[in-house]
């Protein structure tokens, strides 16, 4: 007897039927729940301390600035001796300079030479700016009033001792580098780089540099997955190719855990017969393929391999970035110590229209252009052309939205996501 073929249906494409896909929010927040610090504890020298994570709390150990000083190049004064109008005041020899104070304390009735940075010498409490004044260098002349502390920084005003800087799982950039520097920290207590193993699978992929077979693709999603986690501060480890053969995926599977705090394969994430990654996670017993609601990439094979989290991405490359950017990003800070780190989102008007169906949420790759957010010509998930093309993604909501020129939408930059 011949087969005869399925009647196809002109909804083959919407989500089945009674399936409950995992709404985004939702499986974010499992994981938010679930995962925790893995990553033990260091000291750094704050030169070397770029993306580490502080393992502490924060407080300044010192003032900034640590003493009065000028804001400006110009004369320092007594506010008391300030009048209204035209007026002068003879200088004293000497001046202050950034690390060179001036020797004394100000006589009344005269004004002294200060430059930026330079401590107050005392009883200057007003400094006026070079430009204001004219001088043969025994005198100054000057049009009073002057506001009182005019041109001066005082001591602490910007940080106090003892203030609180920054909570432990803070991210170090070099704003908070150069912040503790300056408030008197030489080196910092941080958490250990999270170790991810980073495998591909498929019998199709041929390694960079290798002559590849027509019906062959390159292994893209390592090295893009390596250079994220290295955006993200992570301590990639590169455990290569693995065949669409379970044996050889379970061996390798043990070296990763071995050598990793959390693994992060790409391809074999879905319900076919080579997809043996959600496979071997099933057989392990701890494992759930997550039918997230989510464009582009839907399964995602979540589970434990000896202990450690397994995020099973889809072999798209397009998936594979969009889904680590929205969850195994997050899931994966969380457990470097992090804290549960949101996207950066910012409103913006849309260069494009859309109509969007309600049932799933959307990433699309996106970019700024004259104040307004274009998306990229193709939605397809096998398009790597398009992730270089964007500078970030669109996010639709889960729901429905009709989206014209001009419609506000939401864009988060790469940056946003720690990339
Ligand atoms: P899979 O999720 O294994 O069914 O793969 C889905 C699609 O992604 C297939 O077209 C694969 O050839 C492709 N793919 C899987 N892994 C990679 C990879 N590492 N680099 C580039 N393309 C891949
Ligand atoms: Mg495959």
């Amino acid at each position: 007897m011949s087969l005869t073929p399925p009647p196809l249906r002109d909804d083959c494409f919407a989500l089945p039927a009674g399936t409950h896909w995992t709404p985004v929010d939702e499986a974010l927040a499992l994981l938010r729940e679930r995962l925790g610090p893995v990553t033990g504890v260091e000291t750094v020298p704050l030169a070397k301390a770029l993306d580490r994570v502080l393992a502490e709390d924060m407080h300044a150990r010192r003032a900034n600035p640590p003493v009065a000083n000028t804001a400006v190049d110009g004369y320092g004064l007594r506010h008391a001796d300030v009048a209204d109008g035209p007026q002068s005041l003879p200088l004293v020899a000497g001046r202050a300079a950034a690390g060179v104070p001036y020797d004394g304390v100000l006589s009344p009735g005269h004004a002294v030479r200060v430059l930026t940075g330079a401590a107050l010498p005392e009883g200057v409490d007003t400094v006026i700016l070079q430009e204001d004044v004219t001088t043969d260098e025994a005198v100054i002349a000057f049009h009073g009033p002057l506001k009182k502390g005019a041109n001066t920084r005082r001591a602490g005003e910007d940080v106090a001792e003892g203030e609180m800087l920054f909570e432990a799982g803070r991210v170090l950039g070099p704003a908070e580098i150069a912040l503790l520097v300056a408030t008197g920290q030489a080196q910092v207590s941080v958490r250990k780089r999270l170790r991810v193993a980073v495998l591909s699978t498929g019998d199709e992929l041929a390694e960079p540099g290798e002559a590849a077979r027509a019906d062959q693709v390159y292994d893209a999603n390592r090295p893009m997955l390596i250079a994220m986690l290295r955006r993200f501060g992570f301590e990639p480890v590169d455990m290569g190719r693995a065949p669409d053969d379970r044996a050889a995926l379970a061996v390798m599977l043990d070296k990763a855990a071995e050598q990793a705090d959390a693994i992060l394969t790409s391809g074999g994430a879905s319900a076919g017969d080579e997809d043996h990654m959600s496979a071997l996670l099933r057989e392990a017993g701890a494992m759930s393929l997550w039918r997230i609601a989510i464009k582009p990439g839907r399964p995602l094979a979540l589970g434990m391999w000896q202990g450690v989290p397994v995020f099973g991405l889809p072999g798209n490359p397009v998936a594979a970035m969009v889904c680590t950017l929205v969850f195994a990003g997050p899931a994966m800070g969380l457990m470097a110590g992090q804290g549960w780190q949101e996207p950066g989102r910012i409103a913006v008007p849309a260069g494009f229209s859309k109509s969007k169906k309600a049932g799933r949420r959307e990433y699309l790759r996106a970019r700024l252009r004259d104040g307004r957010v274009e998306v990229f010509a193709s939605e397809g998930s096998g398009r790597i052309s398009g992730l270089s093309w964007a500078e970030g993604l669109v996010e639709l909501p889960d729901g429905a939205m009709e989206i014209e020129v001009g419609t506000p939408v939401t864009f988060i930059p790469y940056a946003g996501f720690g990339l």
